[in-house]
């Protein structure tokens, strides 16, 4: 069963020690430091991607320091983080203290409903292929998501409730685009001209004057393409747009940002 990682979610840590001895270079106070540097998941070193080091001589410290030292570490190999920030107040004796913001481990089987669509999106943008593996329901919810970004709009999820085989209702002008998602099992499968057909009766019964119709195959065939041309040609519809596996692609991944710095907001934060 493929698996999908999710990151999105934190946890905090945080320790103090108002009284330290004479700091060890060697010694961590706060943390084993074997387990320290290894990812949760994949059970191998993580990277250090970030530091940062401030020492300063505020006035209000009375000749004392202040000596910050801050660092991410990441797995190169699943994404996994933990940003950590030592703080030492040196006054005669020294004041520790740490704090530290782990990225949570979420996993979802890739076919699970429960998979948030940020993280489906986030997938799919570098394997789309998997596109095939996902649930129903959440391949409508992806296509929200994408097009709401992509015709900056709302986008209504109407799934079963409603008839016709219309899934979502793009709320973008007074007359609204209706949209049919079709998951394939295979993206082998070559789309025909009935489905194109039928979807078109069930814009003009909702009097639609715009559809799209969104597939994971590979390609429309011939007759299909033809006949949603046609359809505009004659009237029947003012648009009728066709996204093949290529074309909805190319827009999620327009769409979707994958932020190579998942921890960067949470840098330099008033710890
Ligand atoms: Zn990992």
């Amino acid at each position: 069963m493929k698996k999908i990682l999710d990151y999105s979610e934190t946890i905090p840590q945080r320790g103090h020690q108002d009284r330290g001895r004479a700091p060890d270079e060697n010694e961590d106070l706060f943390f084993d430091r074997k387990k320290d540097g290894v990812c949760p998941f994949c059970k191998i070193h993580t990277q250090v991607v970030h530091t940062d080091h401030q020492l300063t001589y505020p006035d209000w410290l009375d000749g004392g320091k202040f000596d910050i030292q801050e660092n991410v570490k990441q797995c190169s190999n699943c994404g996994w983080w933990r940003i950590r920030c030592d703080k030492l107040t040196t006054i005669g004796i020294d004041a520790r203290s740490f704090a530290m913001e782990s990225a949570i481990l979420k996993s979802y089987d890739l076919s699970s409903k429960q998979v948030p669509i940020e993280a489906l999106r986030k997938h799919l943008a570098v394997s789309f292929d998997d596109v095939i593996h996902i649930h129903d329901r959440n391949m409508e919810k992806l296509v929200q998501s994408v097009f709401r970004e992509h015709y900056s709009c709302d986008v209504e999820h109407v799934g079963r409730s409603h008839d016709g085989g219309i899934d979502l209702i793009l709320v973008n002008a007074d007359s609204p685009t209706v949209v049919q998602v079709k998951r394939r099992k295979s993206l082998d499968h070559i789309e025909g001209v009935a489905g194109i057909r039928e979807f078109l009766g069930a814009t003009i019964l909702q009097n639609g004057k715009n559809c799209i119709y969104v597939s994971t195959s590979k390609k429309f065939s011939q007759p299909a393409i033809e006949a949603a041309r046609q359809a505009i040609k004659v009237g029947a519809v003012e648009s009728y747009e066709l996204f093949d596996f290529d074309r909805f692609c190319d827009v999620l991944k327009l769409t979707t940002e994958i932020d190579p710095t998942p921890w960067k907001s949470y840098l330099r934060k008033e710890w």
